[in-house]
C-alpha cells in the first residue's frame, strides 16, 4: 500500500513530519497513516511541477498521446486493487467501485485522443498577406483538489484534460481518501519526473498553499460551497484563475403518465446511490397528485428493500456513509425537518443490526416545502424527501426555486414535458429518463452557486488551455497605418 507523497517522481514524507490516520468507515478500523502534508511540501511538489512544464508543454501529440492510454492500460490492470482500496476507505460498495475505475480509464483514453486535435482555429485575416492563428495553449502548473466521494473519478476529470493540454499538476486528494489518489504514484511514473506530484493532507494546511502559491496558475477545485468561496476569495486575490464544481440540490420530477414501479426505482437509485453522497443525488422530490400516493408507498417499500452492509461484500445495495461527521450532519438535518413538519415515512436512524460503521437507513419523508432546509441545501445523504404537486408548471417552478443549478432530473413519456422542464429549469445536466448517466464527451458542470467552468467533453479540455492570438504577416513592409499620419482631405 502506498502511503507517502509522491514529489518529483519520489516517495516522501512531509516537511512536518506528521501523520493522520485513514479510517475504514465500515469497520471504524485504522487502515493506515499518511503524511499530513504542508505548505513545504506543497512548494516542493509546485517547483518539481514548474520544472517538468517546461519540457511537458512542448512534448508532441503522439508521444502525449500514448503516455495517457498507457495511463488507462495501468489502471485497467490494477482495476480490482484500485476498486478495493477506493470502497475500504470510502465506504462505496465495490460493486461501484468497478465502475469507478472503468470510467477513468475511459476518461484518461478520451483526453488521450482530444489533446492530439485541434489546438485552435485560423480565422480571416484583417488585412492582405496575415493569418490570425488563435492557439490554446496551457496555463502552467494546475492545482487539483478533490473531495473523497467520486475520488479516483474527480482527480481524473481534472488530470486527464490539463495533462492532455500541456499542463503539470499538484493533486491534493480527500483526507479521507488519500490512499486511491496515492496509489496513482504507480500509475502515472512512466511521465516524466514532476509532471504530476501527488500531496496529501488537510484542507487549510496543505490545500490553501496550492491556491495561494504564486507557482500555481489554475486551481481546479471540486467540494463544497463554502470551500469553494473560500478558495474563489483566495484566487481572486491574485487573479487566478478557479474552476469550481460544488453541490448540488438536484431537483426529481416524476410525472403522472409512467409507470409507477420503474419510476420508484429510478427516484430510489438517484437518491440513494452511494448514500446519496453524490454531487447530483436528487435531493428533492416533485411528484404529480395523481400517482403521489403510489408513488410514496412504492418508494417506502422499496428503501426497505435495499440492503445494508459490509461493502466489499457481493450482494450489498449501500455501505456506510464516509464518516461519523457525515452521519451526523445527516441525522441533524433530519431531526431539523421533523421539527419543522416534515413526516419520516421509512428510514430516519441508524440500522440496529451493526455494531460499528457509518450506517444510516434510507429514508424517505413527506409533507416538506422549500421553508425546510432539508429541501433547501444540499443534504448528501441517504434521503428523499417528496413533495406532491398539481401539474408540471408547478414542479417547474419549485423545481426551479433554488439557490444550486448542478443538476435536474424527470421522467415522463412526454417530450413536450421533458422539453418545457429542460428548458425552464436552471442546471448544467438535465436527465430525461435516464438520471445520473454522465458522458465523456458531453460537459459537467453547475450553474448558480453549484460552480462554474465545465469538467468533461471538449469544454472540459478548455478549461484547461487559454487562447493566444498569433497574428503573422508575411510580407514585411511599411504601412500606410504607421507614423508619420498623414491628413489628406
Ligand atoms: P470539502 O469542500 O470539505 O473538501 C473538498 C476538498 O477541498 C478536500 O480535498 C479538502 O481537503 C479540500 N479543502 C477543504 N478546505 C480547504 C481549504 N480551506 N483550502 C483548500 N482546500 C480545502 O468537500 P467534501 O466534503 O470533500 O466533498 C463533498 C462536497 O463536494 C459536496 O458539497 C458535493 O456536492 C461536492 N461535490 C461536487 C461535485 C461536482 O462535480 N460539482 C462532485 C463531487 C462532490
Amino acid at each position: 500500500m502506498l502511503n507517502l507523497m509522491w514529489i518529483n517522481g519520489e516517495f516522501v514524507e512531509s516537511a512536518s513530519t506528521q501523520r493522520f490516520e485513514v479510517i475504514n468507515p465500515a469497520t471504524e478500523e485504522v487502515i493506515t497513516t499518511v503524511p499530513r502534508g504542508n505548505g513545504e511540501d506543497v512548494e516542493r511538489a509546485v517547483a518539481a511541477a514548474n520544472a517538468a512544464y517546461l519540457h511537458w508543454r512542448k512534448i508532441g501529440s503522439l508521444e502525449r498521446k500514448e503516455m495517457l492510454h498507457e495511463v488507462a492500460r495501468k489502471i485497467r490492470t490494477r482495476g480490482e486493487e484500485l476498486a478495493q482500496l477506493i470502497t475500504s476507505e470510502g465506504g462505496k460498495p465495490v460493486i461501484e467501485n468497478r465502475d469507478e475505475v472503468e470510467w477513468v480509464a475511459s476518461c484518461f483514453e478520451y483526453y488521450a485522443e482530444l489533446g492530439r486535435d485541434q489546438i485552435g482555429r485560423v480565422v480571416a485575416p484583417v488585412f492582405e498577406h496575415q493569418m490570425s492563428l488563435v492557439v490554446k495553449e496551457p496555463f502552467g502548473v494546475v492545482a487539483a483538489i478533490v473531495p473523497w466521494n467520486y475520488p479516483i473519478l474527480l482527480m481524473a476529470w481534472k488530470v486527464a484534460p490539463a495533462l492532455a493540454a500541456g499542463n503539470t499538476v499538484v493533486l491534493k486528494p480527500s483526507e479521507l481518501t488519500p490512499l486511491c489518489n496515492l496509489f496513482f504514484a504507480e500509475i502515472f511514473d512512466h511521465l516524466p519526473r514532476g509532471v504530476v506530484n501527488i500531496v496529501c493532507g488537510f484542507g487549510k494546511e496543505c490545500g490553501e498553499p496550492m491556491v495561494t502559491s504564486p507557482g500555481t496558475h489554475l486551481v481546479a477545485f471540486t467540494g463544497s460551497v463554502d470551500t469553494g468561496r473560500h478558495l474563489a476569495v483566495l484566487a481572486a486575490q491574485q487573479l487566478k484563475k478557479i474552476h469550481l464544481e460544488l453541490g448540488g440540490n438536484d431537483p426529481f420530477i416524476v410525472c403522472d403518465d409512467i409507470d409507477v414501479d420503474t419510476a420508484v426505482r429510478a427516484a430510489a437509485w438517484t437518491a440513494f446511490l452511494n448514500n446519496g453522497q453524490v454531487c447530483t443525488s436528487a435531493e428533492r422530490f416533485y411528484v404529480l397528485e395523481p400517482i403521489a400516493k403510489k408513488f410514496i408507498e412504492g418508494m417506502a417499500e422499496f428503501s426497505k428493500s435495499l440492503r445494508l452492509g459490509n461493502p466489499m461484500g457481493p450482494d450489498v445495495d449501500l455501505g456506510p456513509l464516509v464518516s461519523e461527521a457525515q452521519r451526523q450532519k445527516v441525522e441533524a438535518r433530519i431531526a431539523q425537518g421533523v421539527q419543522q413538519g416534515a413526516k419520516i415515512i421509512t428510514g430516519g436512524k441508524r440500522p440496529a443490526q451493526f455494531d460499528c460503521g457509518y450506517f444510516f437507513e434510507p429514508t424517505v419523508l413527506t409533507q416538506v416545502d422549500e421553508g425546510m432546509e432539508i429541501m433547501r441545501s444540499e443534504t448528501f445523504g441517504p434521503i428523499a424527501p417528496i413533495q406532491v404537486v398539481k401539474n408540471i408548471e408547478e414542479a417547474i417552478a419549485r423545481a426551479n426555486n433554488s439557490e444550486y443549478g448542478l443538476g435536474a432530473s424527470i421522467l415522463t413519456n412526454y417530450l413536450e414535458k421533458a422539453m418545457l422542464a429542460a428548458e425552464n429549469i436552471k442546471a448544467g445536466t438535465f436527465w430525461i429518463n435516464d438520471p445520473l448517466t454522465d458522458n465523456d464527451a458531453a460537459p459537467f458542470g453547475g450553474m448558480r452557486l453549484s460552480g462554474h467552468g465545465r469538467e468533461l467533453g471538449i469544454e472540459g479540455l478548455d478549461d484547461f488551455r487559454e487562447a493566444k492570438h498569433i497574428l503573422i504577416d508575411y510580407k514585411l513592409e511599411r504601412k500606410s497605418y504607421w507614423f508619420p499620419y498623414r491628413w489628406e482631405k
